[in-house]
């Protein structure tokens, strides 16, 4: 039945006849080294953001301390010059006040707990856009041990509550400037009550597989079929270098690994060309990759996007070949007035079919935590 499923034209270029697996590019990613580092004095003053400076610092980085907290001069002469610049600069400050009041989360995890907004990565899809204001700066929060003992606030007795850092920011791919994800580990090791969620398309772990995190880190990869990552996600792993992250993550310390309960994230679903085959690709790689017994889940999330993000994305990827025609979309509103376009119901059903299916066939005791 699946062969029948019209193919929406995502990419403008046409499907490959016959279909061959592309070749697994093994790369990693490069380490993200931003030409200009500013710190707020607020942020200075902060014990953690003195050690975040050390960081910077042995990285050979320059650090302009700012006159005051305010962040200002960060546009360029146009939207592309803004872009680039913003993208190439990492401020450390004081994460405001506001910070303190935590934001559910759902389907991921109970609540949200940013140490950081904005990502060093170039996905012309990404879910940052519009949901940001202003130049997508990577802020990253200086006072984050504060925010940390903040969420004991939000914890529930007699239930396992749940933090996601992972939703403004890739966490590791800034992780080796600030340490911050290192410090979330740790600080969640010595919660009984509450769990931590991060999910990542960079490959550097090392850093972590000595944490304490006593099974209380779920470390997520997220993943995509080849063209997706090969086209959408730049300055990013390659798929095989992510795979291989999360099979290190998941490998039991006695055998070198993390010992982390692991999961993948694979988002955002698309319609590409041969979708079926690619996909399947992708899944059979990471059960060669877990072939050992592990914490493993999986989350499905489609590819959707509302007016305001296509419009950003447009402006930061003019020349994107990712398609937003909303007349092969379903809109889905929410109860603020929202819209978001989805795929129509007819796309969706065998997507989810097919991967429900492919998943559980190679999988059977990693639990599918849900699809959107
Ligand atoms: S990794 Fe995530 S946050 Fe970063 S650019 Fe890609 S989609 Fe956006």
């Amino acid at each position: 039945m699946f062969d029948s499923l019209p193919v929406l034209p995502l990419f403008d270029q046409p499907a490959p006849t016959p279909f061959v697996a592309p070749e697994p590019l093994t790369k990693s990613a490069k380490l993200w080294l931003p030409k200009r580092v500013l710190f707020t004095p607020d942020a200075l003053d902060e014990p953690f953001g003195q050690q975040i400076y050390e960081r910077v610092m042995a990285h050979d980085l320059e650090v302009e301390v700012l006159k005051s907290n305010r962040l200002t001069n960060l546009r360029g002469a146009d939207a592309r010059e803004t872009y680039r610049n913003a993208k190439n600069t990492l401020a450390v400050v004081k994460a405001p006040a506001g910070a303190l009041r935590l934001q559910p989360t759902p389907p991921s995890a109970d609540w949200q707990m940013n140490l950081a907004e904005g990502c060093p990565a170039h996905c012309q899809y990404c879910y940052l856009a519009g949901s940001l204001q202003g130049p997508p700066v990577v802020r990253v929060f200086a006072n984050l041990p504060q925010l940390l003992e903040n969420t004991a606030n939000y914890e529930q007795p007699g239930r396992l509550t749940s933090f996601e850092v992972s939703c403004y920011t890739d966490v590791l791919g800034i992780e080796h400037l600030t340490g911050s994800l290192a410090e979330c580990i740790r600080h969640y090791g010595t919660r009984e009550g509450a769990r931590l969620r991060f999910v990542s398309k960079y490959n550097h772990v090392d850093s972590l597989l000595d944490l304490p995190h006593q099974g209380h880190t779920r470390a997520r990869v997220s993943l995509n079929a080849e063209p997706v990552a090969r086209r959408m996600e730049g300055g990013t792993a390659s798929i095989e270098a992510r795979i291989q992250a999360l099979r290190k993550l998941a490998l039991p310390v006695a055998l070198g690994g993390g010992g982390y309960p692991v999961g993948v994230v694979l988002a955002p679903i698309m319609l590409v060309p041969d979708w079926r085959k690619h996909y399947t690709n992708l899944l059979d790689r990471v059960a060669d990759a877990l072939d050992f017994d592990c914490d493993l889940t999986v989350e499905f999330i489609t590819h959707r996007f509302t007016p305001g993000s296509r419009d950003v994305l447009r402006e930061w990827y003019p020349n994107t070949s990712l398609n937003f025609d909303e007349s092969i979309r379903a809109a889905k509103r929410n109860k603020f007035g929202g819209v978001k376009y989805v795929y129509q119901p007819d796309d969706m059903r065998p997507l989810k079919q097919f991967f429900y299916e492919e998943w559980q066939r190679r999988f059977p005791n990693a639990p599918i935590l849900y699809w959107t």
